[in-house]
Formats: structure tokens, C-alpha cells, sequence
């Protein structure tokens, strides 16, 4: 795995992972650990791999959202196999471990301790210019500090888009307006999560770095066919 963490508040701990592509079972260009059901992968590899990810955090199945690129934010209390359009996921239940899938987009995890709450979020290009991050807050009720995760994914210097896409985004979040190395329009995803967590006063901590640049990591914009990691939290209630 490439990251793995926890925090503990009162009665309450959150733990919380991001994987790598490393330690699963598939083959190809989904060697090996990858989660993502809609890639063409075998379906038995990726179940396996799965319940492999929800092992680092005790738990036996991760509760997944259908994600679309969009701001709906889906309340999960158990895990459902036919998982809701969303992309983002947020439970007051624990033991439920949820799962963001990525390569490339921005995982984000949230803990909201105060509130017996923990979240999980997908944002590319499109999910930072919806403010699917503030769609995510919106469902918490802090009475204390939130921690918020910011996982791997593209960095600027790696992510060309067009003058068009950068300004639609810019015109959300100006901090996600960038530039590609050679200087052409780029999206800083990662920068846009970390200025919309910022504008509700929460500190996000960036986890690993480009997906692009880094082998051990699954890139769509890369490969094309590749696979997905995770990103997954968990929330617990000390027994006694
Ligand atoms: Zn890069």
C-alpha cells in the first residue's frame, strides 16, 4: 500500500489507506491490485482484490459509489450491491469501510470525528469545477475539526487540458489554474481540492504525488487501459 493512517478522537478512530497497484491479483495492465470494476479486468481479479484492500483496514467488503464525474453525494449505511451514482460516499455507521477508486482524479478522505462521521470523494477536472468536495462538507456536522486526506493524482506539471477546461475550472477555483511543463493549460486538480477544503477551514494533508510520474501508480492519462487504486476509510467506536 502506499499509505496507511489513523486517528483517534474520543470513542471514535478513523483509519484511513491509500493503495498502490502493488500486492493484488491481476494480470496485464491491471497488474496487480486493481479495484476498478469497469475496466475490463476479470471480474473474479478484482473481487479478490477488493476484499485484499479491505483487509489492510479489518474489514470483510469496502462500499463502493458508481462514480460519474458529478457532486451527488450518496449517505451509505451498509454495503449495496447495486452502489448508487455518486462521487461521494458518507457514513455515520461503523465498521463500514468506504472506497474511492482512481488514476488520475483526486481521492479525498474525511474524518469528522466530533460529528461520528467519515467521507470519501472523487474529484477530477469536472468534480473540482462542480465543488463536489463542498457537497461532501455540506453532509458533515463538525463540531470540532475535520481531517481531510488528499491522495495521489496528476500533477499539473503532467496534465494537459484545454484553455477552455482550465478556465471552466478557474472560473470555480482560480488556485487550480495551472500550467503544464512545457507550458501549455493545465488543471491542478489537487491544488483546487486543497483551496475548496481550505475555504471551509480545513488543512487537507497531501498523500503520495503524480500518478502520471510514478510507477507504482495506476495513470489513465498514461496508459489508458490501466486499472484503479483506493482510497478507503473506516470509521470505529472503541468497544466498552
Ligand atoms: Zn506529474
Amino acid at each position: 500500500m502506499l499509505a496507511h493512517g489513523r486517528v483517534d478522537e474520543g470513542d471514535l478512530s478513523a483509519e484511513w489507506v491509500f493503495t498502490d497497484r502493488h500486492g493484488g491479483v491481476s494480470a496485464g495492465p491491471y497488474a496487480s491490485l486493481n479495484v476498478g470494476g469497469a475496466v475490463d479486468d476479470d471480474p473474479r481479479a478484482v473481487g479478490r482484490n477488493r476484499a485484499i484492500v479491505a483487509s489492510y483496514v479489518g474489514a470483510e467488503s469496502l462500499a463502493r459509489v458508481h462514480q460519474v464525474h458529478g457532486r451527488a453525494v450518496a449517505r451509505l449505511d451498509r454495503v449495496l450491491d447495486e452502489p448508487p451514482h455518486a462521487d461521494a460516499s458518507v457514513t455515520s455507521t461503523p465498521d463500514l469501510a468506504l472506497v474511492i477508486q482512481t488514476a488520475d482524479c483526486v481521492p479525498v478522505l474525511l474524518a469528522d470525528l466530533s460529528g461520528g462521521q467519515v467521507a470519501g470523494i472523487h474529484a477530477g477536472w469536472r468534480g473540482v469545477a462542480a465543488d463536489v468536495v463542498g457537497a461532501a462538507l455540506d453532509q458533515l456536522d463538525p463540531a470540532g475539526p475535520v481531517h481531510a486526506w488528499v491522495g495521489p493524482a496528476i500533477c499539473p506539471g503532467c496534465y494537459e487540458v484545454s484553455e477552455q477546461v482550465r478556465d471552466e475550472v478557474a472560473a470555480v477555483v482560480p488556485a487550480a489554474a495551472s500550467s503544464t511543463r512545457s507550458g501549455t493549460p493545465a488543471v491542478d486538480v489537487r491544488a483546487g481540492v486543497l483551496a475548496q477544503l481550505a475555504s471551509r477551514g480545513i488543512a487537507g494533508t497531501l498523500i503520495g504525488g503524480c500518478t502520471f510520474e510514478s510507477p507504482d501508480l495506476f495513470s489513465f492519462r498514461r496508459d489508458g487501459v490501466t486499472g484503479r487504486q483506493a482510497g478507503v476509510i473506516v470509521m470505529r467506536r472503541r468497544d466498552g
